[in-house]
């Protein structure tokens, strides 16, 4: 048989004039950089600016800390005593008030995938844990109230007329509420909308704003409730998690948070990335950070995490791989937990909080019997060129990898001489050895 297998494939290939072609080894997208397109994120400027007043801070918008009941029923909170951290299931609606949340999961009111989703094409019902908190839960009157309001919400957002939602009983409107107690679309919340001392609304806290501790809890908690969707409903086949920063990422209200899907198939890119690790193993490393190493894409790593500038993507974008041996992100150690969030604490940091961007992590399948590691990227949603796409199938990203590499090595050494983040190896710094990701049960 001939050579089927370049040894260095053209993932990333630079023409003569400068123009870069790059193909995602994952999904095979081809994207361009041509020069003199300018290499600069552009950063978002929201249209209104104005001081940040008393009401705002804690009624900015239904995320914010004086807002607690118009979001469904809370699956679980983290509060905070000092360095002390604590996490707190299913909060009574009495008892909202008596804490306060650094950072909470509750139930999407909008569900992508519905209960009722699950119920109809499944027969699923809500396990006998949730169905007993439910039953708690609206046992007393403030937590009926609490529902009742939601769902009133909800219906009324929906187009329901209001005389029609007011002359429902309250059984009425509770006959619905299994989805807020039961539902498979989280949101995980933190608790500022506006960074400490803010003097306009433009001051927003973004992930990069958080210390590397509360930015280690944040992802504590969205893996808890990753775990807790895949437990309580056994149909479930992947959770997809994700951030989206700011409007032009996707995002309702400009207040962080994260949302968690369950969905019943794998998603087209687990799949496409699926082949890809069959054919080779060690595909991850390969095709991904020592690729990257070896054309100076490394941007930072830690013990037991690692980021690079990606290449074949639409939009400019830092990928980060866990080198974990564990494949579930939510049975990684603590350790491996904190480096990895030190990572993408670090490379928001770096990204700073005007620029919009998209957060998205990929693990294996808890159905797929291949090994892949948990990794995230951010792409920044910076304007792209449109006209040429259609049809060609051929992208055009303004921001190269190394340019992409470039200003945010350039950031984490100001950030990393300050204190904002984590003591990382920044770019020259790591190691660069073949191999760092160790799902691959080869390299044990
Ligand atoms: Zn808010």
């Amino acid at each position: 048989m001939g050579i089927s297998i370049m040894p260095d494939p053209a993932y990333l290939m630079t023409m003569r004039d400068g123009t870069i072609k790059q193909i995602n080894p994952s999904t095979g997208t081809r994207v361009w950089t041509v020069p003199g397109r300018g290499s600069r994120p552009q950063t978002q400027t929201t249209g209104e600016t104005r001081p940040v007043s008393d009401t705002d801070w804690t009624h900015g918008c239904a995320f914010c800390s004086a807002r607690y009941l118009e979001t469904p029923p809370e699956k679980a909170r983290l509060i905070r005593n000092g360095d002390d951290w604590q996490t707190l299931e299913h909060v009574p609606a009495e008892r909202l008030f008596d804490t306060v949340a650094e950072f909470r999961a509750v139930p999407n009111l909008f569900e992508i995938v519905s209960y009722n989703y699950w119920h109809d094409n499944y027969g699923y019902v809500l396990p006998a844990p949730i169905a007993a908190h439910k039953r708690a839960y609206l046992a007393s009157d403030q937590g009926r109230r609490h529902v009742c309001a939601v769902q009133g919400a909800k219906m009324r957002l929906l187009g329901t007329p209001a005389e029609d939602i007011a002359s429902l009983e309250q059984d009425q409107m509770l006959c619905h509420a299994d989805g807020f107690f039961g539902g498979s679309h989280d949101v995980v919340i933190a608790r500022r909308h506006w960074v400490d001392g803010a003097r306009t609304t433009t001051d927003l806290a973004s992930a990069g704003t958080l210390t590397p501790d509360e930015h280690e809890q944040y992802i504590r908690l969205t893996l808890h409730a990753m775990e807790n969707l895949y437990t309580t409903n056994r149909y479930v086949r992947y959770v997809a998690a994700f951030q989206n920063w700011l409007k032009p990422a996707g995002a309702s209200f400009d207040h962080l948070h994260k949302q968690l899907v369950a969905i019943d198939e794998h998603g087209a890119n687990a799949d496409q990335v699926l082949s890809r690790v069959r054919e080779n193993l060690n595909f991850f490393n390969e095709c991904g950070v020592n690729y990257a190493s070896y054309h100076n894409l490394l941007v930072a790593e830690n013990a037991s995490a690692i980021a690079f500038a990606g290449f074949g993507h639409r939009y400019p974008a830092i990928e980060i791989y866990s080198k974990s041996a564990k494949v579930r992100p939510w049975e990684h150690s603590s350790e491996e937990v904190r480096d990895i969030s030190d990572l993408m604490h670090a490379i928001h940091a770096a990204t700073g909080p005007d620029v919009p961007c998209n957060e998205e992590w990929h693990h294996v399948p808890v159905d797929v019997d291949v090994p892949m590691p948990w990794r995230i990227n951010i792409k920044w949603r910076v304007s792209t060129v449109a006209g040429f796409e259609g049809d060609t199938k051929i992208y055009i990203n303004t921001i190269s990898p190394h340019e992409v590499h470039e200003s945010v090595t350039k950031r984490l050494y100001e950030l990393r001489a300050a204190g904002a983040i984590a003591d990382i190896r920044i770019a020259d710094e790591c190691s660069g050895a073949p191999n760092p990701l160790k799902y691959n049960p080869s390299l044990w």
